[in-house]
């Protein structure tokens, strides 16, 4: 049977925008009114690239990790949590070998955050920018999302395993 070194894996995170909260995506903070609801820091997407490495290794999933409504993950930086995440990865002899990420916002524009995002995440990852992709769309002002209620995320990852 072949068998490959290879692990996909897939994420997707939504939080509400709401007012009085920094808006922080990828660990960094974007400057806008409303800022993303949430137990932790609210970065979704960091949450979704957590829950792409997660699946890729078949480790489960960030509620799992970090249950929400604990006095500890209580506004936790998002850069805690994938930390804690590149630990496990780490002693599971997985290495990441590239992220794919989408922002689905209608508003504030990220195209021109992208520089500073993908170097954050790259950093988070211990990868270069070349391994780091960071895209952005609108909902076409379709739904809550379009309505910028929210914003939502899909990431993908592909690990391999260190044999
Ligand atoms: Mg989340």
């Amino acid at each position: 049977m072949p068998t490959s070194n290879l692990r996909i894996g897939t994420g997707f995170d939504i939080h509400r925008l709401v007012p009085n909260r920094q808006l922080r995506l990828g660990g960094v903070t974007i400057p806008f009114a409303l800022g993303l609801e949430g137990h932790s820091d609210g970065d979704a997407l960091i949450h979704a690239v957590i829950d792409a490495l997660l699946g890729a290794a078949n480790l489960g999933d960030i509620g799992m990790l970090f249950p929400p409504g604990q006095v500890k993950t209580k506004d936790l930086n998002s850069a805690v949590m994938i930390n804690k995440v590149m630990e496990l990865l780490a002693e599971k002899g997985f290495q990441i070998v590239n992220v794919d990420t989408n922002v689905i916002c209608q508003n504030p524009k990220l195209s021109v955050h992208y520089g500073a995002i993908k170097t954050s995440l790259a950093e988070l990852l211990s990868l270069g920018e070349d391994c780091v992709s960071v895209k952005a769309k609108t909902a076409e002002e379709l739904g809550e999302i379009g309505a910028g209620k929210a914003i939502a995320v899909q990431a993908v990852a592909l690990l391999q395993r260190l044999d």
